[in-house]
């Protein structure tokens, strides 16, 4: 099982999430064949959603997509406040390798990253989604301009990968009471600016191997660091029967027989996780008088 943990300097509003992947790194890239720069970006989107999610305040979802014109055409990273990762890549058929291949904004061309925060509560809560501008090559700094920038949360992310796991680490200095005191402000300010230069001194290759009691250590070993429990991650996909169902009832019911007719059975495959949702005529007459719903109290056409 993979974990993240969240830790908070004492007497200081700054705090910070550490997470490694490897289960679930090994269950996103199962049956798919990503070439390997595209494979370590994904990586790092699911390490940063992992983390950046354990800060959501309501129940429901981080996502981080990018589309573009290059190589790597569409790719989402997506983490619920349950802690379940899931995501994918689609990279063009023919796709050339950029002559930086480790330069995320070179695979995406002309192409756009976005941050959403989707609530469950769709209802009564609207999504929120913020445009990360893409003006550097790696996501750690696109995604710290964002936070600084379009957030106004200081905010530092590192990632670090070896051949199976990918790690992250966040640190984010809290916004302060309005009411604050200056010499508390300046006081948090320069607790701010010596962590990021003693976290700055983190390589790749360290962060990738030490584990989080050890690297709070190497790096923090002057200040107090309280460290929260640990908190399982899983990469698990909400796919299911009554969703794949929903949306074959999408579909115009002639259209659905028509379909049918011409290939025998329809089948629903989940870009995620692969499973395929296959559906006979017997099927096919279920959604086609349900809409796709097992209780037709529920049916929609
Ligand atoms: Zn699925």
């Amino acid at each position: 099982m993979d974990s993240l943990y969240r830790f908070s300097f004492v007497d200081l509003p700054i705090r910070g999430q550490w997470v490694r992947l490897d289960q679930s790194l090994q269950d996103a890239f199962k049956n798919k064949s990503y070439p390997q720069p595209v494979s370590g970006f994904l990586g790092e989107m699911f390490a940063a959603v992992a983390m950046i999610s354990d800060n959501l305040k309501f129940a429901g979802a981080v996502a981080l997509q990018s589309q573009g014109n290059g190589a790597l055409l569409r790719t989402l990273a997506e983490c619920s406040n349950r802690r379940n990762l899931r995501g994918i890549a689609h990279v063009r058929e023919d796709f050339v390798l950029p002559p930086d291949p480790n330069n995320l904004a070179a695979w995406l061309g002309d192409g756009r990253l976005a941050l959403s925060l989707i609530p469950e509560d769709r209802e009564n809560m609207q999504t929120y989604q913020g445009q990360v501008e893409l003006r550097d090559a790696s996501l750690a700094i696109n995604l710290q301009t964002y936070f600084t920038r379009s957030e106004q949360l200081d905010t530092k992310l590192y990632f670090g990968a070896d051949a199976t796991t990918v790690t992250g680490l966040l640190l984010q200095r809290l916004p302060e009471a309005p009411d604050a005191p200056d010499e508390m402000l300046e006081r948090a300010e320069d607790a701010w600016d010596t962590l990021v230069t003693l976290t700055d001194t983190i390589r790749g290759e360290e962060l990738a191997e030490l584990n989080p009691e050890e690297m709070l250590r190497r790096l923090y070993h002057e200040y107090t660091v309280t460290v929260h429990s640990a908190q399982s991650m899983q990469y698990k996909c909400t796919c299911n029967q009554s969703k794949s169902d929903r949306t074959l009832a999408t579909l115009p019911v002639a259209e659905m027989y028509e379909l049918l007719e011409e290939l025998g059975e329809i089948t629903v495959d989940c870009e995620f996780c692969g499973q395929r949702y296959a559906y006979g005529q017997a099927e096919v007459d279920r959604i086609a008088t349900t809409g796709g719903y097992w209780d037709t109290s529920k049916k929609v056409h």
